[in-house]
């Protein structure tokens, strides 16, 4: 009940802001031959590190992708030129056809000064999309993968890629956000973390150490939160939406330059085990696609909308090399954006110490927002979920990095840290 609120939340949020990039949208239905962008997979300078992950007897790093057939990307982009340069012709002279219906797309080059927000909004709205369009130009090697030219609005096209194999999804089915009644879905073989809190094997949800991450940014409120972290030297994982990526690109890359671990939270913040495999896969690359053209690297670390995951989406994930990141806490910090939920600023700092003291105690306890059985045996540590897109949530994640968990190098790890992992899949050098 109180997740599908967080649903109607986010829906309205996006929905209601976003309408105008989800029209034209719907015209990006190229078929493009499937082959690897050039800046994704190349195969090459993959870092592999096995098993030995401490973050808790379940946690571990789990690397033993294939990606693709992919020997060399200059190779198959001549391919991907011969085979699908009438395919390609085809679809951009459709994109012209319809451009002309089409309502005003922002010009990404155009010089921006972002209209300030209101300040009575401030604690309530996160900023809205049609104060901040995209910015961050589409780049070339998309365009020629693609044969689009603009960023997708809430419903990316399903572009396909051939390191994809459709046999290897699991055929979980689908179900929408809190509807967890299906028989089905009760099989272990589905494994349901919004459901039934299930994890797998690969599945990171604790960390030695107690750690903070924050999903849904970048936003101009995450500039704050770096301003305090970099003041207490800590480092944090940032799992981000490729929408907020394109509009705030600027904050999103000083994260990465101070060092903070930037991960995948789909590109428009979608319930995945309610979308067919395309628009699981098309929530999944274009997010990847956004990280690459602001970051130049390729995630490894995922973590899913509303904690919606299940097999089936686990299935494709690991087909992108990447791994599902959890949480055992959550501080339902968003409730406080809600007054009907009645959850106010302290309430989140006494679940947060209640949550600590039980870890330091060695109980292993859930918490208010834990999942049950997720202990770590008894260490302090833990998984904190919260959230940077809003001005309130962030001055709780400074309070709780100041006073309740505390700051300083390694104080608190981020995602990799936790589990003995790789950063990112691969970074790119900047042309
Ligand atoms: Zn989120």
């Amino acid at each position: 009940m109180m997740k599908l609120q967080y649903a109607i939340t986010w829906v309205f949020y996006l929905s209601s802001s976003f309408s105008y990039a989800s029209e034209y949208s719907k015209r990006l239905s190229a078929k493009i031959s499937s082959v690897i962008s050039p800046k994704f997979y190349s195969g090459k300078d993959h870092r592999g590190v096995s098993g030995a992950g401490t973050g808790g007897p379940d946690s571990r790093v789990f690397d033993g992708y294939v990606y693709g057939q992919t020997p060399d990307f200059h190779v198959q982009r001549q391919m991907q030129q011969q085979v699908s340069h009438a395919e390609q012709a085809n679809a951009n002279a459709n994109a012209n056809a319809n451009a002309h219906a089409l309502p005003p797309i922002p010009n990404p080059f155009a010089p921006k000064a972002p209209t300030p927000v209101p300040v009575s909004k401030q604690h309530e709205l996160p900023p809205s999309p049609m104060i901040y369009p995209p910015k961050l130009p589409f780049p070339q090697w998309l365009t020629d993968f693609t044969g689009l030219h603009e960023w997708p609005g809430l419903d990316p096209p399903y572009i396909p890629l051939d390191f994809i194999d459709f046999n290897k999804i699991v055929p979980v089915p689908l179900h929408p956000q809190a509807s967890c009644s299906a028989m089905t879905l009760r099989s272990p073989s589905s494994c349901s973390f919004d459901c039934f809190n299930c994890v797998e094997v690969d599945d990171v949800y604790t960390c030695p150490k107690l750690s903070q991450t924050f999903d849904d940014g970048p936003s101009p409120y995450t500039l704050k939160l770096l301003d305090a972290l970099n003041l207490t030297h800590t480092q944090t994982t940032f799992f981000t939406l490729g929408v907020n990526i394109v509009r705030f690109p600027e904050v999103y890359q000083l994260a990465m330059r101070s060092g903070h671990i930037m991960g995948s939270h789909t590109w428009s913040h979608k319930f995945l085990p309610g979308l067919s495999n395309e628009g699981i896969i098309a929530q999944i690359e274009w997010s990847i696609w956004s990280m690459n053209a602001t970051g130049h690297h390729l995630p490894k670390w995922f973590r899913p909308p509303y904690g919606g995951i299940d097999n089936r989406v686990r299935s494709i994930l690991r087909q992108f090399g990447m791994q599902a990141v959890l949480w055992d806490f959550d501080t339902f910090d968003w409730k406080m954006l809600d007054h009907s939920n009645m959850r106010n600023e302290e309430d989140v700092y006494n679940d947060v110490r209640k949550f600590k003291q039980e870890r330091m105690r060695g109980r292993g306890g859930a918490g208010a927002g834990g999942v049950s059985g997720g202990g770590n045996g008894g260490s302090a540590g833990g998984l904190i979920l919260e959230h940077d897109a809003i001005q309130r949530t962030v001055d709780v994640g400074i309070e709780i990095l100041k006073n309740v968990v505390g700051g300083g190098k390694d104080h608190q790890l981020t995602v990799p840290k936790c589990v003995g992992g790789i950063d990112y899949i691969k970074s790119f050098k900047r042309d």
